[in-house]
Formats: structure tokens, C-alpha cells, sequence
């Protein structure tokens, strides 16, 4: 079996991220709008730095605005994660853009992404689940309506609450509310932490919204008592290394933390993030890490049962999922 052939566990990516740019050149082209600044020769997204590829972002999800959009990236997404093995994906959805934080609109969203989800895991066997976000940098009053939107739409598909956006903006407490409503309605916690900020973010985070997953959370490294304490208490890191070695965060995969977190007996796994802004896939991503720590398979059999035991599906998706992790004779 190949590398991308091989069965793979993503918990860590945003939808609108994860659009393919031929997908949204298309449905910008039904809509006769032209965004097409926003690509390069080869079709790709193209963006200089960080405050660049915001905008870029910005501009490519801004064809999306109804849930038949919806429908159809997803199923494109799912298209892409299923060709290089993932077969299980927890994915970021928003309330912020999927009907402004409105209860009945946000439902028609969601009906028709779980419809294409259905659809994805009848066609290509890849399952999908929902982590529902706020965006930090709309502030603390919008986290809650999204809670609300959340907490009401809660169960089999809908199965996480986390926090996306600037990190810098806002502090972990702000958010507390949204959490505590999250939990209460029985939700899986992760908050992306110790990306942009540094390991007191983190350690804020742990303390005011207790989630069970941190995204990234690869900052930590500037602690190693803190690293000691994120494994004690097996907090799960959903970490993407391409992304931040695409951010500019670190300088190449072998600076890259993930390695040195591993070894400290942190729970670390591995996703793409927005893989086609950061022009990678989940293929790429085990590629590069096995070449630069020299991980072999039994590594990768280790990340993929800890994002499995991390995942927030239930008890017989995991199952299910399991068996299809054993290797075959
Ligand atoms: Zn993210």
C-alpha cells in the first residue's frame, strides 16, 4: 500500500479552508464574479505573508454564501481528503458564516452539509464529523449565539465546539460562557492555542475553557514543564506542521516542534489545516515528517489510534474506523 493509500485520522480542518481552488474558480465563475487576483499561474491560491493570505482567504470563501454552496464544498473537500487515504475527518463549521448566527438558518446549512457528508461516506468511505467554532476576533457576544446555534443542533454529526480566528485578539476567559454551554450540552472541547502565542496562551486556555484538544498548541515547546504537563494530562495536540512551517512559524520541517513533543510522550496528531493555501495534503504532510524524524510506520499507526481515542465521534463510529485501521495480512 502507499503512502497515500494509507488509512489516515484528520481531526484538524477548517471547510472553507480546505476549498479546492478549481472549486471555487468555478462557482466564482457561475456567479460571474472576478476573483481571479487570488490565483497563481499554476491555479493555486496565491498569497505573500500573513496578513496577505487573510485577505486571500477572505476572498475565495466570499463566493460561499448558500447552503447548496455548502453542500457542494463539501462533498468537493471530502473528494480530496478521501484520495489521500483520511478516513475520518473532523471538520471547523461556522455559524459566523453559515446563516449570521441564526438558529433555523444555520440548521438549512448544516442539513445540506451533513446531506453531502452522507453522501461522501456512501460513495468514497470517509466519514465526517462537526466541530462547531466562533471566530475570537468577532468578540465574546457573537462565541455565545454560536454556542446557542451548537448546544440546539448537538448530536450524532454536530459532535465538537472549539474557538478559530486571531489569536491574538481577546483573551481564553472571554469565552467561558460559550464553552460551559458547549459542555453542557454534551460537546467534545478544543480551542486552537499556541500558534501565535506563546505557552502562557496555552496554559490559559487549559485553565479557563478545559478543552481535551488543543489546535497547534506547538508553542508549548518554550516550556518543557508545561510540555511535562500536557502529557500528564493527556491533552491531545492537533498539530499542522505544514501550515505552520507555511506561516512562517518554523523554518523547515526539521525545526519543526513535533518531533521533540512526540518524544516527551505528549499526544500529538497530525492535519492539514487549510491544505490547499499552505499547498499541502495529509499524503505530504506524513511524507515530510517521515523524512524528518525518521518516522516509520509504527509512528504513524501510533498518531493515527491517538487521533482515533481523541476523536469526538461516538463509541461505534470508533469502532468501525477501528477495524479499519488494523493492517491487513
Ligand atoms: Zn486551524
Amino acid at each position: 500500500m502507499t503512502l497515500k493509500e494509507q488509512p489516515k485520522i484528520e481531526l484538524h480542518l477548517h471547510l472553507e479552508g480546505a476549498a479546492p481552488p478549481a472549486f471555487i474558480r468555478g462557482l466564482a465563475a457561475e456567479k460571474r464574479e472576478d476573483i481571479s487576483g487570488i490565483f497563481d499561474e499554476g491555479g493555486g491560491y496565491a498569497w505573500r505573508d500573513f496578513r496577505h493570505f487573510l485577505r486571500v482567504y477572505e476572498a475565495a470563501t466570499s463566493v460561499l454564501r448558500s447552503p447548496e454552496d455548502y453542500r457542494r464544498l463539501t462533498l468537493a473537500v471530502l473528494e480530496e481528503s478521501a484520495a489521500h487515504g483520511v478516513i475520518y475527518s473532523e471538520t471547523f463549521l461556522s455559524p459566523d458564516f453559515c446563516g449570521g448566527r441564526d438558529v433555523t438558518a444555520w440548521r438549512d446549512y448544516l442539513a445540506a452539509i451533513e446531506d453531502a457528508a452522507a453522501e461522501a461516506e456512501a460513495k468514497m468511505g470517509i466519514t465526517l464529523r462537526a466541530i462547531i467554532t466562533p471566530i475570537r476576533h468577532f468578540g465574546p457576544e457573537k462565541s455565545r449565539d454560536v454556542a446557542i446555534c451548537a448546544a440546539e443542533t448537538a448530536g450524532r454529526f454536530v459532535t465538537g465546539f472549539g474557538i478559530a480566528g486571531d489569536e491574538m485578539i481577546c483573551e481564553p476567559k472571554d469565552f467561558a460562557w460559550a464553552f460551559d454551554c458547549a459542555r453542557e450540552a454534551g460537546l467534545g472541547l478544543t480551542a486552537h492555542a499556541g500558534e501565535w502565542r506563546g505557552p502562557q496562551h496555552i496554559r490559559d486556555t487549559l485553565a479557563a475553557l478545559a478543552p481535551s484538544r488543543i489546535g497547534h498548541g506547538v508553542r508549548a515547546i518554550e516550556d518543557l514543564a508545561l510540555v511535562d504537563e500536557l502529557a500528564e494530562r493527556g491533552t491531545v495536540l492537533e498539530v499542522c506542521p505544514g501550515s505552520n512551517i507555511s506561516l512562517g512559524i518554523y523554518r523547515d520541517w526539521r525545526k519543526h516542534p513535533i518531533g521533540q513533543l512526540y518524544d516527551r510522550g505528549v499526544k500529538v496528531t497530525v492535519s492539514t489545516d487549510d491544505p490547499p493555501f499552505f499547498h499541502t495534503t495529509m499524503t505530504r504532510e506524513w511524507d515530510r515528517l517521515a523524512d524528518a524524524f525518521d518516522w516509520d510506520q509504527g509512528v504513524f499507526d501510533t498518531l493515527n489510534r491517538t487521533a482515533l481515542d481523541a476523536a469526538f465521534c461516538d463509541r461505534d463510529t470508533k469502532e468501525k474506523l477501528a477495524k479499519r485501521l488494523e493492517p491487513r495480512a
